[in-house]
């Protein structure tokens, strides 16, 4: 899994320290000994991680972290900050700068490996819907607004600790920022909470006398439900001799972890950091999933757009490329369509639309596709169709329009006719536009041999295929 990461420190000898950690771990790495130049290369070069170093000339760690957290280019990209020893209010102050994490110098191996695994892999899992993001925007979504660095965010947290007193000082620190606290004594109990209601984030103790919160944090990750899948999970740990079972709890998927007894100020920092980032998780996801809807549907009649249908037809196309089975389609064009518009208006002119497209749909089989690709021109796609079939399909379908006048406006009774080109799959077709073309000519035909017809145009190879069969 390895990753690029970027060493930002003004001090060439740091820089030489962390790199020779870092490549000897196989990961790639970028090196910047400036501020400008570190934003420049966290643009241009994407790395995974960067490390940060806080006290450096002109522009100093806090402000480069500011910058790259407002940026929508690099906002996505964790950082570390690199601070003198146990300075706590440096901590603090990276982490309102939206520092995912920080680091104390001399950098020791074990917190340095644990901190860059556990966040390379959240930025690879990250991409994967940022790819997606991406994907949406280009289809014409509007990108998700806020980076997850400037909203609010009280929360529900669970907290799996028997020691009392801790407890008590942990739930002032999060009841002050308006989180919702609910407290367990055992990982049974835990689990028997999280599977009963949704929390934002789990604080687990990683000594009690009741269970094995690494169990606990195993189960999680590897639950049904990707809410609970997905859900941040803090340890608590006691000293220096459980680095060994961090870092083992960081492999399992655990998100962070904090030393007992919790600084106040770094646990609302940090658990604000995880409930932030779980936020902006779910609102990529909620996003990509509206963004397919509306970027697969046509808005005016419900059923799949051109976007749809080129993709669709391509895998269809390719599948009877392979399999040599007969694959249909049929264009449908609304004859003379413009006097509709041009004598009842544009309204109406939706109206017949709509019907059209729910004719053509209810007078379809199961595995047939309608797809609207044009102003009132409709394709019906018939997988596994040989060229007679498909013929009967669309007679049928252009009866079921013309036989009944379309109620619109008023109670007004509008007769509507359709062209409709029919033409099948044959093994002589480069692509799924031979195919597109071959129809469109056959629907022309139909027009020009007066409208309200069917005209199908069919290649020999088709007709031998469609034979033998
Ligand atoms: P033909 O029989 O040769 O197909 O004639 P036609 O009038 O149907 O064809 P033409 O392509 O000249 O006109 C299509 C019309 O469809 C023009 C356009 O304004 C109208 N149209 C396209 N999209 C929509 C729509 O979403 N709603 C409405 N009401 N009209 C639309
Ligand atoms: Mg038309
Ligand atoms: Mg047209």
């Amino acid at each position: 899994m390895p990753g690029r990461v970027l060493i930002v420190d003004d001090i060439l000898p740091n820089i030489k320290l962390l790199e020779a950690k870092l490549t000897s771990e196989y990961y790639d790495v970028l090196s910047a000994d400036n501020g400008p130049t570190a934003i420049k290369l966290a643009k241009s070069e994407s790395p995974d991680l960067i490390l940060l170093d806080v006290m450096m000339p002109e522009m100093d760690g806090f402000e480069v972290c500011e910058r790259l957290k407002a940026d929508p280019e690099t906002h996505h990209i964790p950082v570390i900050m690199v601070t003198a020893l146990s300075d706590t209010a440096d901590r603090v102050r990276g982490l309102e700068a939206g520092a995912d994490d920080f680091l104390s110098k001399p950098v020791r191996d074990t917190p340095l490996f644990a901190r860059v695994r556990s966040l390379i892999r959240l930025k690879q899992l990250m991409d994967v819907w940022r790819v997606r993001e991406t994907t949406s925007n280009r289809l014409g979504m509007p990108p998700t607004a806020v980076p997850p660095v400037l909203e609010a965010v009280p929360g529900r947290i669970l907290l799996v600790d028997d020691s009392a007193i801790d407890s008590v000082a942990i739930g002032e620190a999060l009841s002050a920022e308006l989180h919702q606290l609910s407290r367990v004594e055992s990982t049974d109990a835990a689990m028997e909470a999280i599977a009963s209601r949704p929390f934002d984030l789990v604080l687990l103790a990683l000594h009690i006398a009741a269970g094995d919160p690494l169990r606990l944090a195993s189960l999680v990750r590897s639950h049904v439900d990707e809410t609970v899948r997905s859900m941040p999970i803090v340890l608590m740990a006691e000293d220096d001799g459980d680095m060994a079972q961090i870092a083992k709890a960081l492999d399992l998927g655990v998100s962070d972890y904090v030393m007992k007894p919790v600084d106040r100020q770094e646990l609302i920092a940090r658990v604000r950091t995880q409930i932030r980032r779980r936020r902006y998780q779910s609102r990529l996801r909620a996003h990509y999933e509206t963004s397919i809807t509306l970027a697969t549907t046509d808005a005016l009649t419900g059923v799949p757009n051109r976007h749809y249908f080129d993709t669709h037809i391509e895998q269809l196309f390719s599948r009877a490329l392979e399999s040599s089975k007969p694959l249909s389609i049929a264009l449908c064009d609304a004859d003379h369509f413009k006097r509709v518009n041009d004598t009842y208006g544009h309204a109406v002119g939706d109206e017949v639309l709509v019907e059209l497209a729910r004719r053509l749909g209810r007078n379809l089989r199961s595995l047939d596709l309608v797809a609207r690709i044009g102003g009132e021109e409709f394709v019906v796609v018939m997988p596994d169709t040989p060229p007679s079939q498909a013929l009967r399909i669309a007679e049928r379908l252009r009866t079921k329009v013309s036989e009944e006048p379309f109620l619109v406006g008023d109670g007004m009774r509008l007769p509507v006719t359709t062209s409709i080109g029919v033409t099948s799959h044959s093994p002589q077709d480069v692509m799924a536009a031979d195919l597109m073309k071959r129809a469109d000519e056959a629907m022309y035909r139909a027009k020009r041999g007066g409208r309200n017809q069917v005209v199908g145009d069919f290649p020999a190879a088709v007709m031998k295929q469609a034979e033998g069969a």
